[in-house]
């Protein structure tokens, strides 16, 4: 599943490729057809992220809810573009340049009243500005699970996965398992401002790169493949050379060096 930062990211490019224009839309397959009928004709203002959701701005208030799940995918490309597919949800056409999605688990319009009650349902998202850790304080208190499944848990936190939580973790020497309750004002400022700061660069390369520059071989940019993490599917911790340990957590494998995050 995408993390965050794919999420930002397609929100950016789908604004400034579709934003400010009116989009013919439609939905191939027939399954978003209510939402495509609805905004069809429609100026698209902007488009939002939060955490792995994305909202779609159309003039008159409306807008459009996607979620991506595990295996949604959207394809941009320029006019007149590729034919449809069966698979194709969405389509949206531009002045210049158009977008397909397909596959996504949430593709449908939703009203002021839910748009609520799935923000009430979220965590903060390091991506958001003017987001508060406060609120993840509060999220990782009120918890007994261990801090490598909260983080995972959107409603804790929303926009990390699997690769994220481990190599946030291992940027701030917390093991994994730690109760979230028990861990310190520090370790959760730690937590935050790491989610940030990778988060973030994640957005801007397109690319997940957690390994530092003092600790990767070469240039950061020419690392491909799990060469871009410090543990996360690596045999050694690429700080100490220790065997990366590895047990499923929250349904999903989890990768930490026991040495640097000791228990
Ligand atoms: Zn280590």
């Amino acid at each position: 599943m995408p993390e965050g930062h794919t999420i930002h990211r397609h929100a950016r490019m789908h604004t400034a490729e579709l934003g400010g224009q009116r989009l013919a839309v439609s939905s191939p397959q027939g399954w978003a057809s209510e939402a495509a009928e609805a905004v069809d004709g429609k100026v698209l203002t902007h488009v939002d992220a939060y955490g792995k959701h994305l909202l779609y701005r159309f003039e008159d208030d409306l807008s459009v809810h996607v979620h991506l799940g595990l295996f949604g995918k959207f394809r941009r490309y320029k006019l007149p573009g590729p034919p449809t597919r069966e698979t194709t949800r969405l389509r949206f056409l531009g002045e210049e340049r158009g977008m397909d999605l397909a596959g996504a688990v949430i593709s449908q319009l939703i009203d002021p009243a839910e748009e609520d009650e799935l923000m009430a349902r979220l965590g903060p998202d390091p991506l958001v500005p003017r987001t508060r850790v406060n609120r993840l304080r509060t999220a990782l208190a009120r918890r007994k699970i261990p801090v490598g499944a909260a983080l995972l848990d959107q409603s804790v936190i929303a926009g990390l996965g699997n690769i994220y939580r481990a190599e946030i973790l291992f940027a701030c020497g917390i093991d994994p398992h730690r109760e979230s309750r028990s861990l310190t004002h520090d370790e959760v400022d730690c937590i935050w401002t790491t989610s940030k700061r990778m988060l973030r660069d994640g957005e801007k390369s397109g690319k997940i790169i957690t390994v530092t520059r003092a600790d990767a071989a070469g240039p950061l940019s020419k690392l491909t493949g799990t060469d871009r993490h410090q543990v996360y599917k690596r045999e050694h911790c690429q700080r100490c050379g220790t065997p990366v340990q590895s047990e499923t957590m929250a349904a999903r494998t989890l990768f930490w060096c026991p040495n640097c995050q000791p228990g």
